[in-house]
């Protein structure tokens, strides 16, 4: 049994204020959850303070990216004795903003995941599609290169505790979703690959999140997939009732 995971991932929106404010009004429309982990991934600025304001809750905070070195000159970047200083527990590792805006590659992902596991955090690793490429039938064979590229040289025991987001590009933020079907699909697919490449147990154990335009009206029928262990969601994991309302159906769903 998974248990699911429904993560937030407020990309550059929040000053440290408006962070604090969404933690202590969302904190309380999520006591009562037992069976699911809830990730809020601020902004660098800010991770500290949600951190901080998550502590003695249930609910953990991420990182959105990390470095892969300990340390040194690197302008700009943050490394993960720093993210896990201010109180991260997870990392989003290749989101498709990284890959496609910020040239972020399969082997800047792997050494971004293996670094975020030897420093004890979760990864949360991003994969998924253009409309391009699914429009040519490469969905499977992208996913697989990301795959085969982002968790190269992962034990078995990594596979299975890190955690992996299948999230279309064509559905990031265009408000165009996949559906249960193309998401069952997809994450299928994931699950053959991981298993594949680590055994079928870490495979099985592995949780699959989708995200793409996940809002409280579709996240029961996305959940409801057998290979979907919850959602990686944007937009509407900015304000504290929506993502409240797709916790809530998320859990009962899956
Ligand atoms: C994301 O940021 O990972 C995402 C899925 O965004 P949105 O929910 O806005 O499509």
């Amino acid at each position: 049994m998974r248990t699911p995971m429904l993560a937030a991932n407020w990309k550059m929106n929040k000053t440290v204020a408006e962070a604090t404010a969404f933690t202590t009004a969302f904190l309380p429309l999520v006591a009562d959850v037992a069976d699911a982990e809830i990730v809020l991934a601020p902004p660098f600025t800010a991770l500290a303070a949600v951190a901080a304001a998550c502590r003695g809750s249930d609910v953990a905070a991420a990182a959105q990216n990390v470095h892969w070195e300990p340390g040194g000159a690197f302008t700009g970047e943050v490394s993960l004795a720093m993210v896990r200083d201010a109180g991260a527990s997870h990392v989003i590792v290749g989101h498709s903003e990284r890959r496609h805006l910020f040239g972020e590659d399969d082997d800047a992902v792997n050494r971004k995941t293996r670094a975020v596991l030897a420093a004890g955090l979760t990864p949360i690793v991003c994969i998924g599609e253009t409309l391009a490429d699914r429009e040519a039938d490469e969905t499977a064979a992208v996913l697989d290169r990301q795959i085969d590229g982002g968790l190269a040289g992962l034990a078995a025991d990594d596979v299975e505790s890190i955690v992996v987001a299948y999230e279309p590009v064509w559905a990031i933020g265009t408000g165009r979703t996949a559906t249960p079907e193309q998401a069952q699909q997809a994450h299928a697919h994931v699950r053959r690959r991981l298993a594949a490449l680590a055994g079928g147990a870490a495979a099985d154990r592995c949780r699959l999140l989708y995200g793409g335009s996940v809002k409280p009206a579709n996240a029961a029928d996305l959940s409801a997939q057998p290979d979907v262990d919850g959602a990686l969601v944007g937009g509407a994991s900015l304000d504290p009732r929506s993502f409240a309302k797709i916790v809530d159906t998320c859990r009962k769903a899956v």
